[in-house]
């Protein structure tokens, strides 16, 4: 039987934000060893924005931003979203065939006949597109059309002012192993690692290949000691599911995530899981 505090807990919890899906998590919430984050959208704002275009020869700004938006038309990922804002214009949908949408790489489509891909380096390397490398800070979203590189666009996102003081409160109050993942360049996601003050990074990994991380560092979890990932839900469902308790921002995130997540962060503040720590601690004194 549930001991019938576990249910104020759960009460408690959620007027302060959390919404925790049953007792087990709300225990679990007690053990916990390591808390895993995706970057984008969780401990970054997910609100990029385009800050530089650069065409190559014999392309100008305008067909860059035409290109891209029209292949960013169907996508909800954060990129998509600013490279929309920055065309300023409603893309036509009727110029659009054979869309794809390749996680953790971006979009292949056709726009007005012409077959356009949109994403980053690992794209363009997978399809022999020759391009140069992006010295720019941030995230570069490269654009070749029918098989030659045109130009990229440079995209930056900005963290979470909550972010840091949820890691330093993870740690404070117990959590021996913080780590971030993410499908983004080596360059910015040590750049934003660095500055909040996580355990451990991995960069430029594909959806399959965060959740062979996840799994790896589960096997690493101190015995008895519970794994937190935290996501937004976008391309991390499976991810969310490995953990013992995956957690969801409530705001940002996807419906399915939110569906699938054990525990959501409804503020889409990661400080809100140091909240749901505290709450879980509480209520077992309660209850022992
Ligand atoms: P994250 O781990 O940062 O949440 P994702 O797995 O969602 O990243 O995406 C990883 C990378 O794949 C992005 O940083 C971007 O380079 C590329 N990418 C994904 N979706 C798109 C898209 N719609 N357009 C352009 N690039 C994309
Ligand atoms: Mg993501």
């Amino acid at each position: 039987s549930i001991p019938l505090s576990f249910f104020g807990g759960i009460g408690g919890a959620s007027k302060n934000g959390v919404l925790i899906k049953g007792s087990n998590y709300l225990e679990a919430l007690n053990h916990v060893d390591t808390v895993v984050f995706d970057k984008t959208g969780t401990l970054t704002k997910g609100n990029f924005k385009v800050t530089q275009i650069q065409p190559e020869e014999g392309w100008s700004e305008g067909d860059i931003l035409y290109y891209a938006a029209h292949a960013e038309l169907h996508s909800s990922h954060p990129i998509a979203v600013s490279i929309r804002e920055a065309y300023q214009k409603e893309p036509d949908a009727l110029q659009l065939a054979d869309y794809e949408e390749l996680p953790g790489k971006g979009i292949r489509v056709k726009v007005n006949g012409k077959t356009v891909l949109a994403g980053n380096s690992r794209l363009m390397d997978a399809e022999n597109i020759r391009h140069p490398a992006s010295g720019a800070a941030g995230t570069a979203v490269y654009l070749a059309v029918d098989g030659a590189f045109a130009g990229l666009i440079m995209i930056n996102d900005e963290v979470k002012p909550d972010s840091a003081r949820a890691i330093r409160e993870l740690k404070a109050a117990g959590v021996r192993r913080t780590v971030m993942l993410t499908g983004d360049s080596k360059k910015s996601g040590e750049e934003a690692a660095r500055g909040l003050g996580l355990d451990e990074v991995y960069t430029e990994l594909l959806p399959q290949q965060k959740v062979k991380q996840m799994e790896k560092l589960c096997s690493q979890a101190a015995k008895g000691g519970k794994l937190v990932f935290v996501g937004d839900g976008i391309n991390d469902a499976p991810v969310l599911a490995r953990a013992d308790v995956g957690v969801a921002m409530g705001g940002l995130g996807s419906d399915a995530a939110i569906e699938a997540a054990d525990v959501v962060l409804m503020t889409d503040e990661p400080s809100k899981l140091v909240t749901a720590i505290r709450i879980a601690k509480k209520t077992r004194r309660i209850v022992w």
